[in-house]
């Protein structure tokens, strides 16, 4: 094989995977293992960092050896699973705690007692973000508050806090301790105009700045694997978080290109240029990329519920064999006679955040059958997002069309639905991996493999099938109507 792969380290919630790809876009090589969860309380979610790297590395072997050696490989993208914590010894190079995960809730006694203070507004104004225990920050400072190793390494000054990608090239490279722009921007430490975490915010959340890594760009040279690790030493050209890089392995590089990506929960997010964007819908402001130092920026806006909608429908209620069924249930009816889904089964997340709402089916009659249930259930996608148009829309970020991905997106009848509703052409890429696409497409800039981001889409980027809005104006303001009254029951 040639020497121009990228090797992408894809470390999500639930697997970790590597990919192969070249130089033009296609996938060479694939490994993938699973990650394991644990609940130990309602609300708490936690991982072992160790179990991550070993299972990475693992995959990282596997196609190293797809790729038939390390010198095949002229660098490495990672893309990660955002705003879950570990907390490791630089010392030793080992984990003092389990990770807390993303999902992780048990913070939100200290947020909510922020948000009393009346520190929200401030805080989102500087960092884009809300006072919710999603966010990094708080997660850190509980570290430091409840498991002892972390306040002892706090203490020796051997701590170090980070996101999933800095422990990676911390273990990758045998010590460097960097953290991505995009990763970074999820800490609720580091300030959208400020280039390191800022010393006030760590005052602020109570995380010492020392234990915390240098911010860095999302793509460049990052250091090389330590050789014995992979054969060879191979440079780290590329560090992205995974929604910020689906964005860009979506080709969303210029001001107002947005896409959505349907899996287990929907994520919106529409690039902005390099002015900082501020919401008052709120949406969050985050870091889209970096290069020289420089930010380009993005807002986003995500939705709980979207597959597991399906997927509870699946397996919960038994109403479907498998989420494809959806489809072809949505089809053989005209309509879903009345009633509406919001799936609020987790609550509300944007635009609406109410943490405790709760799901409605409205609209039931003796004629409702699981058709009607499983169309509405995917009429729910399209509100969904509808509502996130309309809140990007008050924020002065109106879309044009809208680019999608995930699992969920794979559902022709739902792709075509969005685009009625939004009354918005929706464009949906062959090329399903745009996660891992746009880790590569960073790395292989870093790699110096092309010359700009925009060389790299243009080259690794593939075809797309377009859904043009096809919905008469009574049925789309009808539709509309069913489901604002139907949230308002939620
Ligand atoms: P994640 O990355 O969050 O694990 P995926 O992107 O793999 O999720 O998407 C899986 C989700 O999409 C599942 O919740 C499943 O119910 C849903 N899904 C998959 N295929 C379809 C389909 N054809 N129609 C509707 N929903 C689907």
């Amino acid at each position: 094989m040639s020497d121009d792969l990228i090797l992408v380290l894809d470390e999500g919630t639930t697997s970790t995977r590597a990919m192969l790809f070249t130089a033009d876009g296609r996938i060479a090589g694939k490994a993938q293992q699973e990650i394991t969860q644990h609940y130990p309380r309602p609300g708490w979610v936690e991982q072992d960092a160790t179990e991550i790297w070993h299972r990475t590395l693992a995959c990282a072997r596997e196609v190293v050896e797809q790729a038939g050696g390390p010198r095949s490989i002229a660098g490495i993208g990672i893309t990660n699973q955002r705003e879950t914590v570990v907390a490791w010894d630089r010392d030793t190079g080992e984990p003092l705690a389990r990770a807390i995960v993303w999902q992780d809730r048990r913070t939100a006694g200290r947020c909510a007692a922020m948000k009393e203070a009346g520190l929200e507004a401030a805080i989102q104004k500087e960092t884009g973000l809300l006072l919710d225990p999603y966010f990094a920050g708080t997660k850190m400072r509980w570290l430091i508050e409840r498991e002892e190793p972390v306040a002892a390494a706090a203490k020796r000054g051997t701590l170090a806090l980070g996101t999933i990608e800095s422990w990676l090239v911390f273990k990758l490279t045998g010590g460097t301790f960097v953290s991505d722009a995009s990763n970074a921007s999820r800490t609720l430490l580091l300030p959208l105009a400020g280039a390191q975490f800022d010393e006030g915010l760590c005052d602020t959340f109570e995380v010492p700045r020392g234990a915390l890594a240098e911010v860095v760009d999302t793509s460049g040279a990052f250091g090389t694997t330590l050789p014995e690790l992979l054969g060879a030493a191979i440079p780290i050209c590329g560090l992205v978080g995974d929604q910020q890089s689906a964005t860009i392995g979506q080709g969303c590089l210029s001001p107002g290109d947005t896409k959505a990506t349907y899996g287990t929960g929907a994520f919106v997010l529409s690039n902005q240029g390099e002015t900082i964007p501020s919401s008052d819908h709120r949406l969050l402001a985050t870091v889209l990329y970096q290069e020289g130092g420089r930010r380009t920026y993005a807002l986003e806006g995500s939705v709980f519920v979207a597959g597991s909608l399906i997927q509870w429908l699946r397996d919960s209620l038994g109403l479907l064999g498998t989420a494809a069924e959806s489809e072809a249930l949505a089809r053989s009816v005209p309509d879903s006679g009345g009633v509406v889904i919001v799936p609020g089964l987790s609550g509300l997340g944007a635009p609406h955040w109410q943490p405790d709402a709760r799901g409605v089916i409205a609209g039931l009659s003796f004629a409702t059958g699981r058709a009607q249930i499983a169309r509405a259930a995917l009429e729910a996608m399209a509100h969904q997002t509808y509502d996130l148009a309309e809140a990007f829309a008050a924020d002065g970020a109106r879309w044009t069309m809208l680019r999608v991905d995930g699992g969920m997106s794979a559902n022709d009848w739902m792709a075509q639905d969005i685009a009625n509703l939004l009354d918005l052409p929706v464009e949906r890429p062959d090329m399903v991996e745009t996660t891992a696409l746009g880790a590569a497409m960073l790395a292989s800039v870093g790699a110096g493999l092309h010359p700009s981001l925009e060389d790299a889409a243009a080259e690794m980027g593939g075809e797309e099938e377009r859904f043009e809005p096809d919905m008469d104006e009574r049925e789309r303001t009808l539709r509309l109507d069913g489901w604002k009254k139907a949230l308002a029951a939620s």
